[in-house]
C-alpha cells in the first residue's frame, strides 16, 4: 500500500504565511503588515514586536528553538547564524523563549569574512540584515533542530548592498515605478503595482554518494577535473523524459515533500538530456520570492540527496563531454489587477501595449546585451556557454515565426502615421495571433526567448543565484520604459507617438533578434557582423559592470552605486581566481597522490609481466606496447604536473584583481588542460582495478 500524501496539508506547513499571520495577529496589526508588504516602508517597532511574538509562538509550537536572519551574501549561496530564543527570565535562573520586534526586523552581523570587494574596509566592518517582509519567514528542519528563518537583505552600515537581495529589491521597485507609467499610458487606472514574476527551472545531476566520496575533484571543485568519456553518452536520447528509476523517484518524492512544506511550488520533474541529469521547475512567483525559493531548492536538493545515499551536483559542467546544467529563468511582468504585460491580449489596445512592451524589451536587451551576459556569469558557466548544449555567450532574442512576422510588418510599413485610421491605431497586422500557439517552434538555442507570455533567459548557470540575472533584467527594462514614457507622456498625440516609437525601436534594435540556430558557427560570424558582443568568459564580462553606460543605468534607478559596482567587479575577479586555484590544487593533489602513483604501479606490473613473458621464452608484443604507451603518457603527465605546480604558484603569488584573474584564465587553465589530456588517455590503458577513482561510466550510468 502506498501511503496517501495530503499535499494540501503539507504545503506551506513550515511557512509563516499570510494566512497564518491573519489568524494570529490583531486585525489592525495585520493590516499594517500587509500595507508594508504591498507598498514598502517600515513597520513601527510596536507592530514589529507583536509580529515577532506571533511568529515566535508559531515557530516554537512547531519545535523551533532558534531563529536566524537568512541572507544571500555575494558568495552566491545563503548564510545563517543561529540564535536561540532563550532569554534569562529572572535571577533564579528560569528562562523564557523570547523574540523581539527589533530582533525580527534588523540583525547586526559582524560578517567580516563575507566578500565585500573593499566596501567594508572603506566604510565599516559590520553589516546588518533587514527583514524582507515580502518573502515569508519559514522553518528549516535539520540535525540542529528547527530554526526559524527570516529572509533578509544584507547591507553595510552605510547602506551599501553586500548581497544579492538588496539590489534585486531595489530593481523591483524601480521597475514597478516605470511599469506603472506604462500601464497608465494605456489607460489602466486601477493597477497600483507591477511585479516581475520569475520561474527558474533547475537542472541537476545525482550521483551515488559512495562513488562521489572517492572523487576529490567532485568534493572540492563540484566537477570532475579528470575523466575519460564513458562508452555511451547521451547520443541515444534515451534519458530525456525517460522513465524515472525507483531510486531517483524516491528522491524526487522526498524532495517535493520537503519543498512543499517550505511553500515552494515544486511542479514539474523529469529526466534531462544527460544520463543522471534531472530537472525541477516550480510555479512562478514574484521575483524576490522566486530567488529565495530557488536558493532553498538548491539547498534541499543537496540535503535530501544525502538521505538517499546520493549526492546532488549543481555545477554547470560536472562532466566533460556530457551536457551541463543550467537554469532557465522565466521572466514576466504583471499588474496587481491581473494583467500580464507580456501577454499579447485580446483587444487591439492590449495588443499595442504588448508591442510597446516588446519594443522596449528589445531595446533594453540590445542596449545592455553585455550586462545581461555578465549577469549570468559564474565560473562554472564558462565551461558550458557555447558548448553546443547551452546558448552561446552571444545575447540574442528569439521571437518565433508569428511574432517575427509582426515585427517585420511594423518595420516595413512606410510612415507609421499613415496607418492611423478612424482614431484606432493600426499595427498593420490587425489584432495579434494567439502567440501561445507558437510555442511549438521554440528554439532551445536562444539565450533570451519569447515563450508565449514570458521571456526565458536560458544563460543562467545551474549553481548560480537568480538574483543577479533578474536584477539586471528589471533594471534594463525599467530604463527602457522610463525613456519611452518620457517621450510618450510629452507627446501631443499619444497614439501616433506610440506607433512611431514602436516602429523606431523595432527598427533600431532588429539586430538583436535571431530565430536561427544559436549553436552554429554561422551565427557567431553573423553576430560579429551585426556588432553584437560575444563575451566568451566570465572574466571578460566583469568590465561591463563598470562602464559609463552601466553606472549611469544602475545609479539612475538607485540599484547600485558606482562604489557597489566596483566592489562587485573586484569580488568577481577574486572569485574566479580562487575557484580556479582550488581546481588547480585539486588536480595537483589527485595527480601527485593518486593518479601518478597508480600509473607507476601499473607500469611496474607491466614491466614484470614483460620480463615474465620473456623468461617464458615468448615475445611480449602487446605488453611492451602498452608499457611503452603508458610510460610515455606518464612522462607527459608528470611534466604537465610540474608545469601546473609552477604556474599555479605564480598565480597565487600575484596581487589580487583583474591581472591575476586573467593569469588564472589564460595560464593556469591551460596548464590544467595539459595535465588532464594525458591522464584521460591513461585511464583508457590502465587496469580498471588499479585506477584510483570511479570512472564517468560508474558515476553517471550506475546511479
Ligand atoms: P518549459 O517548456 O520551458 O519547461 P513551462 O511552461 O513548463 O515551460 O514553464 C517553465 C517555467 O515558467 C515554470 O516555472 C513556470 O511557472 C514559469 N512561468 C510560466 N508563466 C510565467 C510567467 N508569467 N512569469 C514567469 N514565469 C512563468
Ligand atoms: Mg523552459
Amino acid at each position: 500500500m502506498t501511503e496517501v500524501l495530503n499535499v494540501e496539508e503539507i504545503f506551506g506547513h513550515n511557512v509563516f504565511t499570510l494566512g497564518k499571520m491573519r489568524e494570529r495577529l490583531p486585525k489592525k496589526v495585520f493590516a499594517e503588515v500587509k500595507k508594508v508588504m504591498e507598498t514598502g516602508g517600515e513597520l513601527s517597532l510596536a507592530t514589529a514586536d507583536i509580529v515577532a511574538k506571533a511568529m515566535k509562538d508559531w515557530a516554537v509550537e512547531n519545535g523551533a528553538t532558534h531563529y536566524t536572519h537568512w541572507f544571500q551574501p555575494l558568495t552566491g549561496i545563503t548564510a545563517e547564524k543561529h540564535d536561540s530564543f532563550v532569554t534569562l527570565a529572572d535571577e533564579e535562573g528560569r528562562m523564557l523563549m523570547e523574540f523581539s520586534g527589533k530582533e525580527l526586523i534588523k540583525g547586526e552581523s559582524d560578517a567580516s569574512s563575507f566578500p565585500s570587494g573593499g566596501l567594508r574596509s572603506t566604510f565599516e566592518a559590520r553589516g546588518y540584515t533587514a527583514w524582507d517582509c515580502t518573502s515569508p519567514a519559514f522553518l528549516k528542519e535539520g540535525a540542529t533542530g528547527v530554526v526559524l528563518c527570516i529572509p533578509t537583505a544584507f547591507c553595510s552600515h552605510n547602506g551599501e548592498a553586500l548581497d544579492k537581495k538588496t539590489p534585486l529589491l531595489r530593481s523591483m521597485e524601480a521597475l514597478d515605478k516605470q511599469a506603472l507609467r506604462v500601464v497608465r499610458l494605456f489607460g489602466n487606472t486601477e493597477a497600483t503595482k507591477v511585479t516581475p514574476s520569475v520561474g527558474p527551472e533547475q537542472e541537476y545531476f545525482l550521483v551515488d554518494r559512495q562513488k562521489y566520496l572517492q572523487r576529490k575533484d567532485l568534493i572540492y571543485a563540484g566537477r570532475t577535473l579528470f575523466g575519460a568519456p564513458a562508452p555511451k553518452g547521451q547520443e541515444m536520447d534515451d534519458h530525456y523524459y525517460g522513465t524515472i528509476r525507483e531510486r531517483i523517484g524516491a528522491y524526487m518524492k522526498d524532495l517535493n515533500i520537503e519543498l512543499w512544506k517550505l511553500g515552494v511550488t515544486a511542479k514539474t520533474q523529469h529526466n534531462e538530456v544527460a544520463p543522471a541529469q534531472h530537472e525541477l521547475a516550480p510555479i512562478f512567483d514574484s521575483a524576490n520570492v522566486a530567488v529565495d525559493h530557488n536558493q532553498l531548492v538548491m539547498e534541499i536538493m543537496k540535503k535530501v540527496a544525502v538521505r538517499h545515499g546520493l549526492t546532488c551536483l549543481l555545477h554547470e559542467k560536472p562532466f566533460a563531454g556530457v551536457n551541463g546544467s543550467g537554469k532557465h529563468n522565466n521572466w514576466s511582468l504583471s499588474t496587481d489587477n491581473g494583467v500580464n504585460l507580456l501577454d499579447p491580449g485580446d483587444t487591439p489596445n492590449e495588443n499595442i501595449q504588448f508591442l510597446f512592451v516588446l519594443a522596449c524589451i528589445l531595446r533594453a536587451v540590445d542596449k545592455h546585451a553585455d550586462l545581461l551576459r555578465q549577469s549570468a556569469s559564474v565560473v562554472g558557466n564558462d565551461q558550458r556557454l557555447g558548448a553546443h548544449e547551452a546558448p552561446p555567450a552571444i545575447i540574442s532574442v528569439f521571437l518565433g515565426d508569428q511574432l517575427q512576422d509582426v515585427v517585420n510588418q511594423l518595420v516595413a510599413t512606410g510612415n507609421a502615421t499613415s496607418h492611423i485610421e478612424g482614431g484606432v491605431l493600426q499595427t498593420g497586422v490587425g489584432t495579434l495571433p494567439d502567440l501561445k500557439k507558437d510555442a511549438t517552434d521554440r528554439n532551445r538555442t536562444s539565450p533570451f526567448a519569447f515563450t508565449g507570455n514570458k521571456f526565458e533567459f536560458r544563460m543562467v548557470g545551474s549553481s548560480d543565484s537568480v538574483g543577479s540575472p533578474n536584477t539586471t533584467i528589471n533594471a534594463i527594462v525599467a530604463e527602457a520604459f522610463c525613456e519611452a514614457c518620457d517621450e510618450l507622456e510629452a507627446a501631443e498625440d499619444f497614439e501616433l507617438a506610440c506607433h512611431d516609437l514602436i516602429k523606431r525601436y523595432m527598427t533600431e534594435h532588429q539586430r538583436i533578434i535571431f530565430n536561427g540556430n544559436g549553436y552554429s558557427q554561422e551565427w557567431v560570424e553573423e553576430a560579429a557582423r551585426r556588432g553584437l558582443p560575444n563575451i566568451a568568459s566570465m572574466v571578460d564580462a566583469v568590465e561591463t559592470l563598470t562602464t559609463e553606460k552601466s553606472i549611469r543605468l544602475f545609479e539612475k534607478f538607485g540599484i547600485f552605486t558606482e562604489a557597489e559596482l566596483v566592489s562587485r567587479a573586484e569580488i568577481l575577479y577574486e572569485t574566479y581566481s580562487k575557484t580556479i586555484n582550488i581546481e588547480a590544487l585539486t588536480m595537483i593533489d589527485m595527480a601527485s597522490k593518486q593518479i601518478i602513483p597508480a600509473v607507476a604501479k601499473f607500469t611496474k606490473s607491466m614491466a614484470d609481466t614483460v620480463n615474465s613473458v620473456v623468461a617464458a621464452g615468448l615475445e611480449p608484443v602487446a605488453q611492451k606496447e602498452m608499457l611503452t604507451e603508458a610510460n610515455a603518457l606518464l612522462t607527459e603527465a608528470k611534466a604537465a604536473l610540474n608545469t601546473l605546480v609552477k604556474v599555479r604558484a605564480e598565480g597565487a603569488a600575484m596581487g589580487e584583481g583583474k591581472t591575476r584573474a586573467y593569469f588564472y584564465k589564460d595560464s593556469v587553465v591551460t596548464a590544467m588542460d595539459a595535465l588532464r589530456a594525458p591522464v584521460d588517455k591513461l585511464e583508457m590503458i590502465v587496469d580498471k582495478e588499479m585506477w584510483p577513482m570511479p570512472s564517468y561510466g560508474d558515476l553517471i550510468f550506475e546511479v
